[in-house]
């Protein structure tokens, strides 16, 4: 699986010179996409710092989740709304294990990346039987590539608890279900950057949060690709 991914990596950054992803026009020249389409991507401009949900109407910093009822995480970098190009590039990646689509994810988040990278980086964890299945955990794919192009360590965490699909699910019945759900292999170091793909209520990134924290860290982020809007409180 690595050789193979190194390989295509390569393949994605010699063989694809000039040719924008999503256009497929020969006008990109160093990333992957034009000007124009990275431009017009979903970016999730306003959005609430400590968990990145997209806001809307009046200016804040956070969102009235996390006023009310905050995350064990600090800050969440999800530059990107899962909608429109990041959903299709999303699903290609993680559905059909399509690593030109994994390294462009990779580069859009190296593109808008976190003011302040934690000293270790740690994929969320899939349940062992769930990334057999899927034959591979898209967030650790993602945590390899960015913590070897930006020359940090990975920590290691388990999934030991089944989880059946979250989507159906809202807040307080993924909370409900994610207990007990995460370890963390010690030591922990004091500043943790969580990565994942997509972050959909933050439910994930508080449980596995609040394990680094019990387990000795002082401070956790989480740094996904793109964020989901709310629909379910
Ligand atoms: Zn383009
Ligand atoms: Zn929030």
């Amino acid at each position: 699986m690595h050789k193979w991914t190194q390989a295509v990596s390569q393949w994605f950054k010699q063989g694809l010179p000039g040719y924008c992803a999503f256009c497929l026009t020969a006008r990109a020249f160093h990333a992957g996409w034009c000007d124009e389409c990275f431009a017009q991507l979903p970016w999730n401009h306003r959005r609430c710092e400590q968990c990145a949900e997209p806001l809307v109407g009046q200016a804040g910093q956070r969102c009235g989740h996390c006023l009310v009822e905050p995350p064990s995480f600090t800050a969440t970098t999800a530059a990107l709304c899962y909608q429109g190009p990041v959903t299709s590039l999303v699903h290609d990646f993680k559905f059909h294990g399509s690593p030109r689509a994994g390294m462009l994810l990779v580069e859009l988040m190296l593109s808008r990346r976190p003011a302040q990278v934690g000293d270790a980086l740690l994929a969320v964890p899939m349940y062992p039987a769930r990334a057999k299945a899927r034959g591979f955990n898209q967030a650790q794919w993602l945590a390899e590539r960015l913590g070897e192009r930006i020359h940090k360590p990975l920590l290691q965490a388990r999934c030991v608890k089944h989880l059946p699909s979250q989507r159906a699910l809202n807040r307080r019945e993924r909370q409900q279900n994610l207990l007990g759900a995460f370890t963390v292999k010690s030591p922990v170091p004091a500043h943790v950057t969580i990565i994942d793909d997509v972050v959909t209520t933050g439910a994930t990134g508080h449980a596995l949060a609040s394990v680094l924290l019990v387990n000795g860290a002082q401070r956790v982020d989480i740094w996904a690709a793109a964020r989901t809007p709310l629909q379910k409180s």
